[in-house]
């Protein structure tokens, strides 16, 4: 497993250069002749899907008994996925807005290997005691989870709501984190799974934590470029996903 694993991870190594080169063409990076496309909405539901269904499959395929700390995981990472594929697409305000099928495909083969890891951990390997509640690990992974969490949400709400229904432009957010940082919601969900990875304390939820963080440093810095080329007047002071450093 760990060797499979060092593989993927040497797989995120070439994709992130790349990614700092292309920019993934969705959202406001779209553009003609990436091939077919599909309404966006439908897009993020097809591609965030296959990540809980993995990790469901894999939680009961297995007929043993889990632990109150199994249980714990799965429902953490349950969590996030039900809202990021059956929520958040029906949140979005971008009617008429398409994304490219290479798009949805790239993101369901991240999201099949990196679920089988993860399921495969929290379904099987997993062999922690309810006393793991109590390390310190497990504690503060679980407030960064929270905290990762909830900025995310905050800013990917500022950012839908920064749109009135039937608007479709873009405008430069204001408040909270958006002072410091271009992604807040970026920089919400790398904090996130960095707290999974702590709280999980294993080497799938890490080599989670860095595929997230390889996907999503590209896209902040892509989009933290686009802001200042869009708007003159974007705060110059203002990074593009971690405060005061980048
Ligand atoms: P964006 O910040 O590009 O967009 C989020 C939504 O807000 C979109 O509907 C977008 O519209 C709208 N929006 C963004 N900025 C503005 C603005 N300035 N003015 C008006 N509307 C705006 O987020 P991403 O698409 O990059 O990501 C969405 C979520 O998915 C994030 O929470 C991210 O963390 C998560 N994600 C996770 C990944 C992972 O690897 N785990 C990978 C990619 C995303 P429009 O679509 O029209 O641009």
């Amino acid at each position: 497993m760990n060797t499979l694993i060092l593989l993927w991870l040497l797989v995120a190594l070439v994709i992130f250069p790349l990614l700092l080169r292309i920019t993934a063409p969705y959202g406001r990076h779209t553009k003609a002749g990436w091939g077919i496309t599909l309404p966006n909405h439908i897009g993020w539901i097809i591609m965030e899907s296959p990540a809980w269904i993995v990790m469901t499959t894999w939680f009961f395929i297995n007929p043993a008994d889990k632990s109150n700390v199994q249980w714990f995981f799965y429902l953490l990472y349950m969590g996030h996925y039900i809202y990021r594929s059956l929520i958040f697409p029906f949140r979005l305000r971008t009617k008429g807005k398409d994304m490219p099928l290479v798009i949805v495909l790239s993101a369901i083969l991240f999201n099949l290997v990196n679920a089988s890891i993860l399921g495969y951990f929290v379904s099987y390997a997993c062999t922690y005691t309810d006393v793991w509640f109590y390390d310190p690990r497990f504690i503060l992974g679980l407030a960064l989870f929270i905290l990762g969490f909830g900025i995310n949400f905050w800013a990917d709400s500022t950012l839908i709501n920064l749109r009135k229904p039937g608007e479709t432009g873009y405008k430069i957010p204001q408040g909270g984190l958006f002072n410091y940082i271009s992604c807040p919601n970026h920089f919400g969900e790398i904090l996130e799974w960095c707290g999974y990875a702590l709280l999980c304390w294993s080497v799938p939820a890490l080599s989670f934590a860095i595929w997230t963080a390889a996907n999503l440093l590209p896209r902040a810095l892509s989009h933290h470029r686009w802001y200042r080329d869009k708007f003159p007047e974007y705060p110059a002071r203002r990074k593009a996903v971690i405060p005061f450093l980048w």
